[in-house]
């Protein structure tokens, strides 16, 4: 199997200072107009970046809107893998993600080279990769899913047909319980979830009877704000590149997903 070359973002060039006292909404809705950008916000990011943004959706809502936009730049307010989804079906338009450590340690755990060598244990095995992952190991799949329609994912697949899914082994074993399929889990997890455990959240729940709890948190929710957006609108910069390889590749199994989920 050849293994997609990994993925790059342009490095960031030196930037100027923002002016003291600049208006940085009004600037923001002036270069949205200038580039014909349009900013798309996950869920998790901060109020005041949602209010500026032209739509604000989970991994897949986000997935579709930069699937439609006729926009020339889209502006991604998210994770590092969301943006590069949207590169991955916009090749001919400029993606531009405002803080490249905006990363996910799920996806980062499972690296494509790796992924590839240990696909090899597997062959004939149909591969369902979760969102939260890289252009390279999407490229190394069947289909991608997300966890709002991971079960939808896996059931597409005649029963029988035998099953990868990676990188997170947590949901992996989620959609194993409720299709009753027997999936091969790659054995990924996020740090940010992990760190939530039982005993943490039953010790929270003591201290605050009446505090409701809602599960999978996204992380690097701080990450984002107006100044960054500014500055990567201002110098169009950081920049999402995928390898074409990659990015052909890596295609057809975010292509699945979207038409599964019209
Ligand atoms: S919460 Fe975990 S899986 Fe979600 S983006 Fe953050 S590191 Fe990735």
């Amino acid at each position: 199997m050849t293994l997609p070359i990994a993925n790059e973002v342009r490095p960031q060039r030196p930037r100027a200072p923002i002016p003291s006292g600049l208006a940085l909404e009004k600037e923001i809705a002036r270069l949205r107009k200038e580039m014909k950008a349009v900013i798309l916000a996950h869920y998790y990011q901060d109020p005041e970046i949602q209010d500026i943004a032209d739509f604000v959706g989970d991994s897949l809502q986000l997935s579709q809107a930069a699937a439609k936009t006729d926009a020339e730049v889209i502006v991604f307010c998210g994770v590092h893998f969301m943006a590069e989804t949207a590169k991955i079906l916009n090749p001919t338009k400029q993606v531009l993600l405002p803080d490249l450590d905006a990363g996910c340690s799920l996806a980062d755990r499972c690296p494509p080279d790796q992924f590839a060598k240990w696909l090899e244990q597997y062959p004939g095995h149909k591969v369902v990769s979760y969102i939260n992952c890289s252009a390279g190991v999407k490229a190394l799949s069947d289909v991608i899913c997300t966890s709002s329609n991971a079960e939808k994912m896996v059931a597409s697949f005649p029963p029988g047909t035998p099953i990868v899914f990676a990188p997170d082994r947590h949901l992996g074993a989620w959609v194993q319980k409720k299709t009753g399929r027997d999936l091969v889990l790659w054995p990924g997890f996020c740090i940010v979830h992990e760190q939530f455990t039982e005993r943490q959240l039953t010790k929270l729940k003591v201290h605050h009877p009446q505090a409701k709890l809602i599960a999978h948190p996204e992380c690097e929710a701080s990450v984002n704000s107006l100044e960054k957006i500014y500055l990567c609108m201002r110098d169009r910069t950081p920049e999402i590149v995928v390898p074409e390889d990659v990015r052909v590749r890596a295609l057809r199994p975010v292509k699945r997903m979207l038409e599964l989920s019209a």
